[in-house]
């Protein structure tokens, strides 16, 4: 039931989100309201009408914030002819070579189970960078993303994407491959942003203006009117940008410019601003994210997995810039899900640390532990990512705030002798069993399972899709 009060009694370990010693909260037990923590505390005694749900040794997390992801991509993992290539060979071979497939069964099915496999890492709100929308398509992907996102009780967010310059244009292009006109695509934002864009507190549905990658799918000329409309509309604005190298190169050739500078002369930097990615960056464009407060969808699997480098996101989070976690589409990151992007981050930071170091006197003699803590990463992957997405309300675990939260059983060899399970289920690299997940203050996992979920059909569905893709190839 959707309102129905709530008592979280005896968690092991609740972990908040927030900065600094509050990054951990004496509370052991958290009454929910309304779809809103009321009251946190320990020994708590329940309410006439109150559902108890027990957390004895249990740790609790605040539900993950994925800021970037393509879910259109979650039958196309791990595609043979892409596995060893570079983003530039990889778009090319797998994205675009399936993008005739992406009808309405095979969009539907795909945001499933790509949301499916979210909510079971204890994630509860998704911002979907969807861009595969062409003139005259017999369906509106906007809709069936929102339908699949309400069935399951997750927050969603559309990154609308698309582009007005085709990769490779051809005259003579196959309907799927068309880019959209400006004003094709501004309309659309428009309707969609009307029906479904959300502000204030605590929204369940949300739309931001984003074009699938500012610096080739739009003229320079549109940048601006763009952004523009974007504001008008109250929706902000979101990109990829400075993934690889190439971004750098292709910048310097068309305008003369580092990536950031061109975003910034057509003014699509600011508090609503975040790029997936940003990677490759010139130290004076780390300083312009720092000092216009643009956010990072930081994709550590993603980048590893393409073979793009690694993202300085403790340094910008030290000096303030807002940093957020998604997993992005799973055709470039086969374990999608927010515990595995948690944990790769937390090992990947240490290891690219510290294979800077050298031996003394001149070098640095040993470093890298600290790059990035599991706290840390906690914050990014909650308070970050609703900060970034525009979700007030979300993000953090605190009186007031969403009732947004995994609730993490760990019961396996890989969890017995840990000093300090609350950190269990960044640093140890397996899925725990999920007890509960609340979003909104509705439990929409239980035990492990999302309730009226089969999942043996939708395992058959995947496996028959994945038959029918190959026998097309
Ligand atoms: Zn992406």
């Amino acid at each position: 039931m959707q309102n129905q009060p709530m008592l979280l009694r005896n968690a092991g370990h609740v972990l908040t989100g927030l900065p600094g010693e509050a990054a951990r909260s004496p509370a052991r037990d958290l009454r929910i309201e309304d779809g809103v923590i009321v009251e946190m505390g320990r020994g708590l005694e329940s309410w006439p009408g109150e559902r108890v749900l027990d957390a004895s040794d249990c740790v609790i997390y605040p539900g993950w914030v994925n800021t970037h992801h393509h879910l259109f991509q979650s039958l196309m993992k791990g595609v043979p002819v892409g596995i060893n290539s570079t983003l530039t060979p990889w778009l090319k071979s797998v994205p675009y070579a399936f993008r005739a497939a992406v009808d309405e069964d095979f969009l539907r099915l795909a945001a499933r189970i790509g949301m499916v496999e979210l909510l079971l890492s204890g994630c509860t709100t998704i911002a979907d960078h969807h861009y595969v929308y062409y003139p005259g398509m017999a369906f509106d992907p906007s809709e069936v993303l929102f339908d699949e996102a309400d069935a399951l009780g997750a927050r969603f967010m559309l990154l609308r994407g698309g582009a007005t310059r085709a990769r490779d244009a051809e005259e003579g292009a196959p309907a799927h491959l068309r880019p959209e006109t400006l004003d094709g695509m501004l309309a659309h934002v428009q309707d969609v942003a009307g029906r479904y864009h959300q502000s204030g507190p605590r929204p369940m549905t949300r739309v931001a203006m984003a074009p699938t990658t500012i610096t080739i799918s739009l003229a320079t000329e549109e940048l601006r009117p763009m952004a523009r409309a974007a504001r008008e509309l109250g929706v902000p604005l979101h990109s990829h940008l400075s993934e690889t190298v190439s971004y750098m190169e292709h910048c310097r050739e068309a305008y003369d410019r580092l990536p950031l500078e061109y975003a910034a002369e057509h003014e699509w930097l600011g508090p609503d601003v975040w790029f997936a990615h940003l990677v490759h960056l010139a130290d004076s464009e780390r300083d312009m994210l720092v000092e216009t407060g643009t956010g990072m969808a930081h994709c550590p699997q993603s980048n590893g997995r393409l073979g793009s480098g690694v993202a300085p996101a403790p340094a910008l989070a030290r000096r303030g810039a807002p940093v957020s976690l998604g997993v992005d589409g799973a055709a470039s990151n086969e374990a999608a899900d927010m515990l595995s992007e948690a944990h790769y981050c937390w090992l990947m930071h240490r290891a690219h640390a510290g294979a800077a170091s050298r031996p003394r006197p001149e070098g640095t003699g040993e470093q890298g532990a600290d790059a990035v803590t599991v706290e840390e990463i906690i914050r990014w992957g909650s308070a970050g990512g609703a900060g970034v997405l525009g979700f007030e309300g979300v993000g953090t675990l605190e009186p007031g705030m969403a009732a947004d939260l995994a609730v993490y059983r760990l019961d396996e060899p890989r969890y017995l002798g840990l000093h300090d399970r609350a950190i269990a289920p960044v640093v140890s690299g397996a899925r725990p069993y999920l007890k509960y997940l609340l979003a909104n203050g509705r439990v929409v996992v239980e035990d492990d399972a999302i309730p009226g979920l089969d999942m043996d059909a939708l395992r058959a569905q995947a496996l028959d899709t994945v038959k029918a893709l190959l026998r097309a190839a």
